[in-house]
């Protein structure tokens, strides 16, 4: 197939690049048949894999659309605001909420609502939105030019021989393919490499963000209120903190977030969620409510100095996959939208002067740098990286970078790729840590939560998490980290189970939530996450 615009992924930056290509051509007739624009989508649905937070900044939305008020499934405006600090038994309200997480005018979203609701948008816009196809290949010309992707063949079984309903995938040509498959992107990841877009970069450090949406007793939580916390249950050298998001109908997001830099081997993100809900102020919050859905995202939180190159011959790259985020605001759906809007006008405006050429949509780079996006994540640009030695002497760098609009002590603090800053097993206390037991009540465990997710994959499939070398992970992984990926697994796929007189890898593919922690994590950088074939992954809804 031939297209102008292939758009890989129907997230906020997607869809908001294509609604924007869909504005501006009916603006300036002529330039773009949006018959000629796709946009691909491996979840079941538009919104099926969509999940945040989230407190959304409604800037850029009202950029896109103005009255977006008047029908955006919005859930909440934010009422009030506060920050906790916790202790193991205790917590104390900060005096005054910092000015970062002040939330005046924004909105609590459900981005899985958000999301379907834009993408009908594009499609009454008249852009096709291929849902159940997943992106599996960047294609190049003999330039070195993008050219497009490959799609995912359906119907192989896992051996990868064709089962009756085989379907092979098809090669999507386009003008330009824009790259929006959110943090960690298996194509944009392909893309980085072959075109070295993040060489003058620092290298991308990412967190995990594990949710549940609960439903608690009337009046428990107020729809709009906003809480943070800081603290326990993490330790005083890893970043990241909770949150406690009121919407309607007595139902509340929350979450904790840990950045994917921590130093111990056998921590487990999903158990640090868990612990976090014991605390009396959260376990006082949740008596008497229930677990409603479940869902896991890896975030880009590296900051600014740590976005790829947003551009390449034939190839654009917007939202998570481009590195937009603001880890200090604890947002980037605004931003998401920001990068896919400009993104549209580097294409239109190519397509319009009849040059897509490399130099041509480089233009984005300047339009981005003229924009409020890049004044927002300059003056956080070494935010997260203030970080990197833990909470006391972040607090002091980032206080600095606060009056110093964002220097800090050095122009460019450095950063380090979480996977390398493991310490082996031989460095830390010995044994297993403690972990939570789980009441089925306030606590639960990984496969409890999965189901919660709505995750379903074809069993049949060939494998989407590739372990290059399992002999790494049966006798040396096991000495030296004692196979982190049991732990940092949101979802439980990973195990080590007793084989043949030995402990030896196992996974669970079908419960995968797509979240990317293995492609990260991994110390040996020995896991591949590919696209499933396409429909398989969680089924989010009003996450
Ligand atoms: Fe996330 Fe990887 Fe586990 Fe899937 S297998 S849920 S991508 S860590």
């Amino acid at each position: 197939m031939e297209a102008d615009v292939l758009i890989v992924g129907a997230g906020p930056a997607g869809l908001a690049c294509a609604l924007r290509l869909a504005q501006r051509a009916a603006a300036q007739p002529g330039v773009l048949n949006l018959e000629n624009v796709s946009v691909l989508e491996k979840g079941r649905d538009v919104g099926a894999h969509l999940l945040s937070g989230a407190v959304m900044d409604p800037r850029a939305l009202r950029e896109l659309l103005p009255d977006f008020e008047q029908e955006a499934p919005l859930d909440s405006p934010v009422a009030s605001d506060a920050v906790y600090f916790l202790t193991r038994g205790a917590q104390v309200r900060f005096p005054v909420t910092p000015p970062f997480l002040h939330n005046p005018g924004n909105y609590i979203v459900s981005l899985n609502r958000l999301g379907k609701w834009l993408g009908r948008k594009v499609e009454e816009a008249g852009i096709t939105i291929f849902t159940e196809t997943a992106g599996m290949e960047v294609l190049y010309d003999e330039g070195g030019n993008v050219r497009g992707v490959r799609t995912d063949d359906k119907g192989l079984d896992r051996d990868r021989r064709p089962k009756e309903n085989y379907q092979p995938g098809s090669d999507l040509h386009a003008k330009v393919t824009v790259f929006a498959e959110g943090t960690r992107g298996s194509l944009a990841k392909q893309l980085w490499a072959d075109k070295g877009l993040a060489r003058q970069s620092n290298p991308m450090t990412y967190a995990l963000g594990v949710k549940e949406l609960w439903e608690l007793p009337k009046g428990r939580f107020e729809a709009g209120g906003v809480a943070h916390t800081m603290g326990w249950p993490l330790a005083a050298d890893q970043y990241g903190g909770g949150w406690i998001y009121g919407m309607r109908d007595s139902l509340v997001s929350l979450g904790l977030v840990v950045g994917l830099d921590y130093r111990n081997p056998l921590f487990d993100p999903h158990d640090a969620f868990q612990r976090w809900k014991t605390h009396p102020f959260l376990r006082r919050l949740l008596e008497g409510g229930r677990l409603i859905k479940y869902g896991a995202k890896t975030i880009p939180e590296g900051g600014y100095f740590s976005m790829p190159e947003l551009s390449t011959g034939g190839a654009l790259m917007v939202g998570d996959s481009g590195g937009f985020l603001n880890s200090q605001r604890l947002k980037g759906i605004h931003l998401a939208i920001k990068s896919g809007m400009l993104a549209a006008d580097t294409v239109f405006d190519a397509l319009a002067a009849g040059d897509c050429s490399a130099q041509r949509l480089a233009a984005c780079r300047a339009s981005f740098e003229a924009s409020w996006a890049h004044e927002e994540l300059w003056k956080v640009r070494n935010f997260h990286q203030a970080f990197e030695h833990g909470l006391v002497r972040g607090i002091f760098h980032a206080g600095l970078q606060m009056v110093t609009g964002g220097r800090g002590l050095y122009a460019r603090y450095g950063a380090e790729a979480g996977h390398r800053r493991y310490v082996k097993l031989t460095e830390r206390p010995r044994g297993q840590p403690s972990r939570v037991a789980p009441d089925g009540k306030l606590t639960f465990d990984k496969v409890t939560d999965v189901y919660h997710s709505a995750a379903k994959h074809d069993e049949d499939q060939p494998p989407h998490l590739l372990i290059h070398d399992t002999d790494i992970c049966n006798n040396r992984c096991v000495r030296e980290f004692g196979n982190p990926c049991q732990y940092f697994c949101p979802a439980a796929v990973y195990e080590m189970v007793e084989k043949d007189g030995r402990r030896q890898i196992h996974l669970n593919p079908s419960n995968c939530v797509h979240c990317k922690t293995c492609d990260i994590m991994d110390p040996y950088e020995i896991i591949t996450w590919v696209p499933p074939e396409g429909g398989g992954g969680p089924n989010y809804e009003n996450l």
